[in-house]
């Protein structure tokens, strides 16, 4: 392994051991959208993932806690909240665990497949785009979600209306995801003009000083860090990707990947989706519905 490689993976091993909050009772900004009684007797068969949740008598779920509207941890309070913070707690729900019995870690996106692989989560719900690559690692419960690349920049800015004007501009996204690799692949700008981080908060600093020109990923994200400074930053141009947001967990637990499927599915069906939707991403953004599940 180069030098290179062993430093990037040790940092990224760092960060994927910080922050591991414990929730308290439900209550404040925290309150979950859907608080119905966790469901009781649920059995997993065949699922070593449940196996250990079951002995453990808690989940653990990796999530982002920066990404306001998605998955987002208040400073003050302690409390997550969000779309995929609510995905993540309707499935714990279904599975027989209530808010009280989650332990939530935040995982950046470059260290998603090791913490799944090595059971540091027993599942991850944090904008994570389903693709081939990816499957090669873990499984992928859904997709809850579609969103799409999108672009970032400082509201006084007009030279940035797409992707294709990225040319010699500096470009921020985080290492390890999709909106990165399309901007290195598609050779959008420069390689010494492409700037990555962990986080995409570390991303929007930069860009709200003036150090980057754009941040570039999910709009989903983008729309949630627009509506906390409007008159400082707005999204440019069109998405020019689909994203199709899945649970992640281990590879081998066809069981767990079926069974939260099936929750997905519920929800899609009964209105729990719409409602989670509704409450929060729906806030800011357009209306949307459910994909369909891929349950491969
Ligand atoms: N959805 C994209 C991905 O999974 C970007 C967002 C993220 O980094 O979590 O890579």
């Amino acid at each position: 392994m180069k030098w290179r490689n062993l430093a990037i993976g040790l940092v990224v091993g760092a960060l994927s051991l910080t922050a591991c909050g414990k929730e308290g009772a439900p209550g404040g900004g925290g309150a979950p959208v859907v608080s119905e009684p966790a469901a009781t007797g649920v059995q997993v068969a065949g699922s070593p993932t449940f196996d250990k949740i079951s002995q453990r008598g808690r989940v653990v779920i990796g999530v982002k806690d920066d990404q306001p509207g998605l998955g987002f941890k208040d400073a003050t309070t302690g409390q997550f909240s969000g779309f995929d913070i609510e995905i993540a707690r309707l499935v714990a729900s279904k599975l027989g665990y209530g808010a009280d019995k989650i332990d939530y870690k935040t995982v950046p996106s470059a260290a998603r497949e090791d913490a799944i692989a090595r059971g540091d989560v027993d599942y991850y719900v944090g904008t994570y785009t389903i693709n081939d690559n990816r499957k090669k690692l873990v499984g992928f419960a859904g997709p809850y979600f579609v969103a799409g690349q999108g672009l970032l920049v400082r509201k006084d800015d007009d030279t940035i209306t797409g992707k294709d004007t990225l040319k010699g501009k500096k470009v921020c996204s985080v290492t390890g995801s999709t909106p990165i690799q399309r901007v290195q692949q598609q050779q959008l700008t420069e390689p010494n003009n492409i700037i990555q981080f962990q986080t995409y908060s570390q991303c929007l600093d930069q860009l709200l000083n003036k150090q980057v020109d754009v941040l570039t990923t999910d709009d989903a994200i983008l729309k949630g860090y627009a509506a906390q400074q409007p008159d400082k930053l707005k999204l440019a141009g069109e998405a020019f990707s689909s994203e199709p947001y899945g649970i992640g967990l281990n590879k081998d637990d066809a069981a767990l990947r079926g069974k939260i499927d099936d929750v997905l599915q519920a929800s899609f069906d009964d209105g729990t989706w719409q409602k989670i939707y509704d409450a929060t991403l729906g806030k800011s953004g357009a209306a949307s519905s459910h994909p369909q599940l891929q349950r491969y």
